[in-house]
């Protein structure tokens, strides 16, 4: 154990990557970060540490356990295509010079798991290789990772120690970087911590890994009751629409315990029955026709919409919210019932004649033209 408080590098590097996306990740996206916090170096990383982001569960326990912490970098933006090479380069290069230079005692990562950069399927078992590359192999790396991280033998190779949030929608990323924390804080004190990990053999829709349902709520669950000094266990649903090869669901689990048959216990229930994670999805014209066949009336009148949701052009996970099949399925159903879409995102989308004098067009700060409308006859 170290005399002095451990001194501890901090960075964050998260982009979630569609493949089928036609819009890349380049430097500007993670400059305004999208849906995330803008992009900050140095001191400034320490602003996010009330926020609930896995880099400020992992400060406040930093704070809490004495650490020093050499804060560099945190930067993410919104699902899309590939991260460009040149964003990649300066983030990632970023990181691991200041990895070089300040010969930190441990490194902690806020990443995706996610991550296809244009010249790397790998974003984040790259970025891992580099960073144990230039510690060398007696420095702590810890790192924490979405849930729907495709993990690779390359990453956990890299790393000390990896964990995942355990919930989707995702509410625990504050928690999972202070897990992070407990694992890095468990090397710094000399413990050495098993692996085992194992690969599911199939996809599971990102439909299925909702954790207020069935059976990711149970399967989720049973990794909260595991928590102790035996085992730190996560399970990854993967990201298929990285559609990289190592694309999927990965279990694991770290400490001093039976790690193996933890593992193989969480496998066994995943595996079982593999048609539980199927999930039914309709085409657009039977969700529609399903919609209008849905009686919402109370004792009170209605008692509220029915909602479609276009789950592949889902701009959350890259989806580009420009394709117009919904749209041309309630313009053909021709219903009497109030309507509405939202959002189409496409500056040059010609408004559907039926549409003009319902459509009503904003623009947001991007710039990037939006309209939403009734499609009532
Ligand atoms: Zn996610």
């Amino acid at each position: 154990m170290t005399a002095h408080a451990p001194r501890v590098l901090v960075a964050g590097f998260q982009h979630e990557t569609n493949t089928f996306a036609a819009a890349p990740a380049d430097y500007a996206n993670f400059e305004n970060g999208e849906g995330f916090p803008a992009l900050r170096r140095g001191e400034r990383v320490r602003e996010l540490e009330p926020v609930n982001l896995p880099v400020g569960g992992f400060l406040q326990q930093a704070r809490a356990r004495g650490w020093d912490v050499l804060p560099v970098i945190w930067a993410a933006a919104s699902p899309s295509g590939p991260v460009t090479a040149a964003t990649y380069e300066r983030i990632a290069g970023d990181i691991v010079d200041a990895a070089r230079a300040s010969r930190p005692d441990a490194v902690y990562l806020d990443l995706h798991g996610a991550m296809v950069v244009e010249h790397h399927d790998d974003g984040e078992g790259e970025l891992l290789s580099r960073v144990r590359a230039v510690v060398g192999p007696d420095v702590p790396v810890v790192a924490s990772l979405d849930l729907h991280a495709n993990m690779s033998a390359r990453m956990f190779d890299a790393a000390d120690a990896l964990v995942c949030y355990r919930t989707y929608p995702h509410v625990d990323m504050a928690g999972t970087g202070a897990r992070a924390a407990g694992l890095l804080a468990r090397r710094l004190a000399g413990e050495r911590l098993r692996l085992a990990w194992r690969r599911v053999p199939f996809l599971i829709p990102i439909n299925s890994g909702c954790t207020d349902l069935e059976p990711a709520r149970s399967v989720y669950g049973g990794l909260e009751a595991l928590d102790g000094r035996d085992a730190c266990a996560s399970f990854a649903a993967g990201f298929p629409a990285a559609d990289i090869p190592d694309c999927g669901p990965v279990v694991w689990a770290y400490g001093t315990g039976a790690v193996r048959e933890i593992v193989d216990r969480l496998y066994d229930e995943i595996t079982r029955d593999e048609e539980k994670w199927a999930v039914e999805l309709l085409e657009p014209a039977d969700a529609v026709a399903r919609a209008l066949g849905t009686d919402v009336t109370g004792p009170d009148g209605p008692t509220g919409p029915v909602v479609i949701a276009d789950t592949q052009d889902n701009p959350g996970a890259g989806g580009s919210a420009r394709t117009t099949g919904m749209l041309r399925a309630l313009l053909a159903a021709g219903s009497a019932e109030p309507t509405a879409i939202g959002l189409i995102t496409d500056p040059d989308a010609p408004q559907p004649p039926r549409m003009q004098g319902w459509a009503r067009p904003w623009t947001w700060p991007s710039g990037v033209n939006h309209w939403c409308g009734a499609t009532s006859p």
